[in-house]
């Protein structure tokens, strides 16, 4: 039985109302499940490290909501900080305590940030720290890496990674040829295309951007030196660096993918766990660099909701309950849960590479784990999608694309861990 013929009535109907309202059922492409071939999901409630879809069957979820869920759904500390801050209004459109409260813990988490500025969204922090790059170089150039996601910024949907991945399309749609031939697209962990985009272009590149673990074309660590690289180069050619640490910031560690490698941005794009599963993003960087940005400098950048308090209010509870040595736990889940998923797929005669950096990981259908989003485009979709079907009709919810990272999160058990792979092992024997 799958869950398709399973659908409940409740699931269906609001799958179909869905899809009279939106486009293709959804409000964001990712949930539509169309690279897997099934029907959406209508999910209503989590808890932990399971959600209930509209007919009360169980999931335990590995989407995470696409990051933020680290902690699991509804934390009590979290549902009660936000409780707490919604009976003092919502947004008061002035400068919040629970703002200053959440910009300072990134801040001492984050050295390179010295000044900050929280959007509503990820995508919005990109496209921020983008003009305050241009801004202060004064050029227009954006290098940006193949498969790299960075939120739905005209410029930066050329070859990139998550939804547009999964629809195998080039781009969107809609971008002025103009404005994408503002963007270099390199291929990502390749050192000499990087020196030779700056030789071909002196004095025009103003950023490259990079997701310093690539996870939207599954995961991909950075291969040794390659950031390395990547920063000495925009040094030396008076280019900023940019990491986009949507994803990374605080789940690969309090101080982000650049704590673990040990490199210092001149901007960061932060979002998803910074907000506890509200709505978040932010960037910062260098003091000289931010004050760039209204009404301390010339670049304009605002938001009505930007810093909302229910917002800050799930950060600060979210940031505090991953101290003192969380993810250390959450390593070792992250850790089990991959070991355990290479002796399935060994046992089952399967030839998949599962790729691992913290708690992000990807078991990609192809023999070895991509150095890059070519590479990535190569694993065998169809056998995902199977492998993502056997798993959906046992109770386990993976993210519905070969090119997402599935999101292990605190309240992930020995239990629910030990299911999984249970659940694992006969689908890849299947
Ligand atoms: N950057 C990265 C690395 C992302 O993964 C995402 C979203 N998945 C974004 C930016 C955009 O964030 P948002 O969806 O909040 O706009």
């Amino acid at each position: 039985m799958t869950a398709d013929t399973a659908a409940g009535t409740r699931t269906a109907t609001l799958v179909a109302r869905a899809e009279r309202l939106f486009p293709g059922g959804v409000n964001s492409p990712v949930r539509a499940f169309r690279s897997v071939g099934r029907m959406p999901l209508a999910l209503e409630r989590g808890e932990g490290s399971y959600v209930w879809d509209a007919d009360g069957r169980r999931y335990i979820d590995y989407i995470g909501a696409w990051g933020p869920a680290i902690l699991g759904h509804a934390h009590p500390a979290v549902v009660a900080a936000v409780t707490s801050a919604a009976r003092n209004g919502f947004a008061l459109g002035a400068t919040h305590p629970l703002e200053v409260k959440l910009g300072e813990a990134i801040r001492r988490a984050m050295p390179s940030i010295e000044r900050l500025r929280f959007t509503s969204s990820g995508t919005e922090a990109v496209m921020s720290a983008l003009r305050v790059a241009r801004a202060a170089t004064g050029r227009d150039l954006v290098v940006k890496f193949a498969g790299g996601y960075h939120g739905h910024v005209d410029g930066l949907l050329v070859e990139a990674g998550s939804g547009v991945a999964m629809q195998a399309i080039p781009g969107s749609a809609g971008v002025p040829g103009a404005v994408a031939a503002e963007t270099l697209v390199l291929p990502y962990n390749d050192p000499t295309a990087v020196t030779l985009a700056f030789a071909e272009h002196p004095g025009r590149i103003a950023a490259a951007i990079v997701e310093p673990v690539a996870a939207n074309v599954g995961v991909i660590p950075p291969a040794a030196g390659f950031l390395e690289h990547l920063r000495e180069t925009t040094r030396a050619e008076g280019a900023l660096l940019i990491f986009d640490e949507v994803i990374t910031g605080f789940r690969l560690g309090p101080g982000g993918a650049q704590a673990r490698f040990g490199i210092r941005p001149d901007l960061t794009t932060l979002g998803k766990i910074i907000g506890g599963g509200m709505p978040i993003g932010a960037y910062g960087g260098r003091a000289e660099l931010m004050d760039l940005v209204a009404p301390s400098g010339p670049v304009y950048q605002a938001g009505t909701l930007s810093g909302h308090p229910l917002s800050m209010a799930a950060g600060i509870a979210t940031l505090a309950a991953l101290e003192s040595g969380r993810y250390l736990e959450l390593e070792d889940a992250a850790e089990t849960l991959a070991a355990g998923l290479v002796a399935a797929a060994d046992t089952a005669g399967r030839k998949v590479a599962v790729a691992r950096v913290g708690s992000l990981l990807t078991v990609f259908f192809r023999p070895s784990p991509p150095l890059d989003a070519a590479d990535a485009l190569t694993s065998d979709r169809a056998a995902f999608a199977r492998f993502f079907g056997a798993l959906l009709d046992r109770g386990i919810l993976l993210p519905p694309s070969q090119f997402e990272a599935w999101f292990v999160s605190l309240a992930h058990g020995p239990e629910e861990i030990d299911a999984t792979l249970e659940a694992a092992g006969r689908a890849f024997r299947e």
